[in-house]
C-alpha cells in the first residue's frame, strides 16, 4: 500500500509550522479525501492511527515545510525528489484529520 506524503499541518494541533505529513497507506476517497492507516509527521508527531479519513484543503500551503525536524531528518535526496513528485499532483495543502 502506498504512503502518500504532503506539505501539510493539522490545523488544530500544529501551531504554525507546516511540516512532511505522511498518510500511511492512503487510498483515495473521492477528489480531496483520503483513507489512511495512519497518519504521521516525518519529524515524528503521530496525528493519528487505527484508520482515518483525511480531507485536503487547498488554503496555500508552502512548496516546503518551515519544520526544520521535517526538513533536516530523515529526507534523502531521491525521497525529495518522490515528494516533489507527489507535490505535483496532490498539491500542497493543509489537512483536517477527523
Ligand atoms: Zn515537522
Amino acid at each position: 500500500m502506498a504512503e502518500k506524503r504532503i506539505v501539510a499541518k493539522a490545523l488544530e494541533d500544529f501551531g504554525d509550522d507546516w511540516h512532511w505529513v505522511v498518510l500511511h497507506d492512503a487510498e483515495p476517497r473521492g477528489d480531496r479525501a483520503f483513507w489512511a492507516s495512519s497518519v504521521d509527521t516525518i519529524c515524528g508527531i503521530a496525528l493519528a492511527e487505527g484508520g482515518v479519513v483525511v480531507t485536503l484543503h487547498d488554503t496555500g500551503a508552502p512548496d516546503q515545510p518551515n519544520c526544520a525536524r521535517c526538513l533536516n531528518e530523515g529526507v534523502s535526496p531521491g525521497l525529495r525528489q518522490a515528494l516533489d513528485e507527489v507535490l505535483d499532483v496532490v498539491q500542497a495543502v493543509p489537512i483536517v484529520v477527523r
